[in-house]
């Protein structure tokens, strides 16, 4: 079994779910006793917040790429970074390491790709939304990437960093996600991914009327699958 990598704590609200989704695929798939081989490094996520909002990406990439030299000396055979937002960042942390990083967005398309669906909606932070380092590389891949119309957005990125990645659950919260999926809904789009690790936190599928495609699920177990190869 390989040892799978992790990057943690952006928010750690979410690395709590990669943990237990990964042992769980193993579990699932070897029985007994089996666990997955994981090393973590958890990083203190308000450091990095700062260094996204101030527009420091350089610095929290240092910070990532250090995190990730450190799990290729605790013996990672591949590595994730958990989270979509800092996925920004892929290309320097990956440079700093020899091990492969595997990429949240290409683990994601395979989903899309599985399950026949080309016009997608993507919900995420106002990075993830708005830049184009995860809708290029998804676009890249041949999909149509839509993101919720222009009100919505700064609402669900607040969200996301006030309640969401410091463990709060509110309804009317739920109600204003699925609003933002009716509306990607409207625009023609055949599912939606949930391009935030923390959103499946809140997000359930009854509350959606496309099918979802978490991927923090997708990436956990596109790591556990790999680890098992
Ligand atoms: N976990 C979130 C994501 O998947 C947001 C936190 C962050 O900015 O890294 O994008």
């Amino acid at each position: 079994m390989k040892t799978i990598g992790l990057i943690g704590g952006m928010s750690w609200e979410s690395t709590v779910p990669y943990y237990r989704l990964i042992n769980e695929y193993v579990k699932d798939a070897l029985g007994g006793l089996h666990s997955a081989k994981i090393a973590l490094y958890s990083v203190e996520f308000d450091e990095i917040e700062k260094c996204q909002s101030e527009d420091r990406w350089d610095d929290a990439a240092k910070i990532l790429a250090d995190a990730a030299a450190g799990l290729e000396k605790c013996g990672a055979d591949f590595i994730l970074i958990c989270t979509n937002t800092m996925h920004k960042v892929f290309d320097q942390v990956q440079a700093a390491v020899n091990v492969p990083l595997l990429h949240i967005a290409d683990a994601t398309g395979e989903a899309l790709k599985e399950a026949g669906i080309q016009k997608v909606g993507l919900l995420g932070t106002r990075y993830t939304m708005q830049q184009d380092f995860y809708k290029g590389r998804l676009a890249q891949a041949g999909f149509e990437v839509c993101v919720p119309a222009e009100g919505f957005l700064a609402e669900l990125n607040r969200i996301i960093f006030e309640e969401l990645c410091v463990g709060v659950i509110k309804e009317a919260s739920r109600r204003f996600f699925a609003q933002a999926i009716e509306d990607l809904k409207d625009q023609g789009c055949e599912g939606v991914i949930l391009g935030c690790t923390e959103i499946g936190l809140l997000v359930r599928p009854e509350d959606s009327s496309l099918p979802l495609f978490d991927t923090t699920v997708i990436h956990a177990q596109a790591a556990a699958k790999r680890a098992l190869e």
